[in-house]
């Protein structure tokens, strides 16, 4: 029988009310073990434990959160190889996209093991004489942390990570696809030094597990990354009740190309944005905006890059692309590459045969599309992506910001006057010049507009923002 993975209640180890395989998409015949799935029950006893946590841990001493963060950064750091083969394993990106992952998860651990000291108020003079004035910052209370599969150990850092530096207790519930890096998280964490109740995991569904998180009184905040249509379903309810809410979610980006580019730079960054990690990113670069002069000559240049792409096992060495993470996204992934709306498909989107059975597919490119077709409106979330003629700079921009969603635009061009220009008019919580859409550092925030994002940003400083509340006290000496 395969190895079985608990869920992490008031500091216990507790079997699943049911068990759900998790398997490998390079190799489907890998099982990597039976994961605890959490029924309604169990999500409230993690969230009694949380509530029943943080009387203490909200005035617990900074030195010891700090000290707990950092421990939990090294160990993380010094477990990268086992980590990031479980990550590629269990989610389908390279081993060596999945070790830097976890490195970077190492990292937030530490960043935050930092912010836990620098947490700041304000003291001013009141405008009656007599009377100061002090800002201070408060934990929220029990957070409710609900994250998607595409980075199962960095999301979930970037979440737990400060709501613990910041005094919070955690309620945890990793995506199903990928469980096997958050029970690592936990194992960790647990390991760490927190009492008991102060951070918890209950794997499960979205509607059972995190029904009753988002539905719960004793929950204050959720912070929820993953689609448009469930952040959505989570901010009616949550609102419902006046609970705190953070969403991240999908995103259309736009890549311009302007004529002045250099091809070459031009390709790394569209084959990086759009292709790797599969495309399975929030930030993937899925629309390819490009002008007039350098189109012929980019979409050639790209094709030709995308036909010697290797296409293969996670952890097969030099593996450029892996496998797409399970049978419904790879669907969802075929399902658009067949719609073509009139845009022509010139490399990729087949399935593909490796030595073990995996959910392979070929980099799809489209050209000729226009951005009112579904390939360029919907996140396909998968190696896809199309490219949009552009009449000069000004189309390229307002085809850019024609979207529903903002999380990260991108410009390739030597022009001081439109990268700046851009910089400053993308409709994005993110900018990119001459660098992927994807690919962002951790002590900086991260975030969109439009549809993409519901309020404060994650990451850097501004993870206070979401994860603390703030108290204003009058005193007369
Ligand atoms: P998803 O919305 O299907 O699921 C995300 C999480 O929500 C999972 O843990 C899921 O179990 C849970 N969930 C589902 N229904 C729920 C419900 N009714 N109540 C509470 N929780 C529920 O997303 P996914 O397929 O796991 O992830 C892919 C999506 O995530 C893409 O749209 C991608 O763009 C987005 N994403 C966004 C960012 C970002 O920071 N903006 C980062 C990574 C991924």
């Amino acid at each position: 029988m395969a190895n079985r993975f608990h869920n992490y209640i008031g500091g216990e180890w507790v079997a699943g009310a049911d068990w759900a395989p998790n398997r490998n998409p390079s190799d489907l015949q890998d099982v990597i073990g039976e994961y605890a799935q959490a029924d309604a029950a169990q999500a409230n006893a993690a969230i009694a434990a949380a509530s029943a946590a943080f009387r203490q841990w909200s005035v617990s001493s900074v030195q010891d959160r700090s000290s707990i963060l950092d421990k939990a950064g090294s160990d993380i750091l010094a477990r990268r190889e086992e980590i990031g083969r479980l990550l590629a394993r269990e989610e389908g990106k390279t081993l060596p996209e999945a070790i830097g992952e976890t490195v970077r998860a190492g990292h937030i651990f530490k960043f935050f093991a930092g912010e836990a000291l620098r947490l700041s108020g304000e003291k001013l003079p009141s405008v009656r004489p007599g009377v100061d004035v002090e800002i201070t910052r408060e934990p929220l209370g029990v957070v409710g942390l609900i994250t998607p599969w595409n980075f199962p150990i960095a999301i979930p850092a970037w979440k737990i990570a400060p709501a613990l530096a910041f005094g919070n207790t955690v309620v945890f519930k990793p995506a199903q696809w990928t469980p096997g890096c958050a029970f690592a998280l936990a194992e960790i964490l647990a390991a760490a030094g927190l009492p008991p109740g102060v951070f918890n995991l209950v794997a499960g569904s979205g509607s059972v597990v995190g029904e009753a998180i988002v539905s719960h009184p004793s929950v204050a905040g959720i912070s929820f990354t993953g689609s448009v249509a469930t952040g959505r379903a989570i901010a009616r309810k949550a609102i419902d009740r006046m609970a705190r809410i953070q969403l991240e979610m999908g995103s259309k980006n736009p890549l311009v190309v302007l004529d002045d580019a250099d091809v070459g730079t031009a390709v790394n960054v569209a084959v990086q944005g759009a292709y790797y990690s599969t495309g399975q990113r929030c930030t993937a670069s899925s629309r390819l905006i490009v002008t007039g002069g350098i189109h012929d000559r980019f979409v050639a240049a790209l094709t030709e890059k995308l036909r010697t792409l290797r296409v293969d096992n996670a952890l097969a060495p030099g593996t450029e692309i892996g496998p797409v993470v399970e049978q419904p996204q790879l669907d969802q992934d075929l399902d658009y590459i067949g719609q073509r709306e009139g845009a022509r498909l010139v490399a990729g989107g087949e399935r593909l045969d490796r030595a073990t059975e995996g959910y392979y597919l070929s980099p799809a490119l489209f050209v000729d599309a226009t951005n009112d077709m579904r390939i360029s409106r919907e996140e396909i979330f998968g190696p896809v992506a199309c490219v949009i003629r552009a009449d000069g700079y000004d189309d390229a921009l307002t085809l850019a910001n024609d979207t529903d969603t903002g999380l990260s635009a991108g410009i390739v061009t030597t022009s001081l006057k439109h990268a700046s220009h851009f910089k400053r008019h993308a409709e994005a919580g993110m900018v990119m010049v001459n660098l992927p859409t994807a690919g962002v550092d951790y002590h900086v925030p991260f975030g969109g507009r439009k549809g993409s994002s519901y309020g404060p940003r994650e990451q850097g400083r501004y993870a206070a923002e979401f994860y603390t509340t703030v108290k204003t006290a009058y005193v007369a000496p």
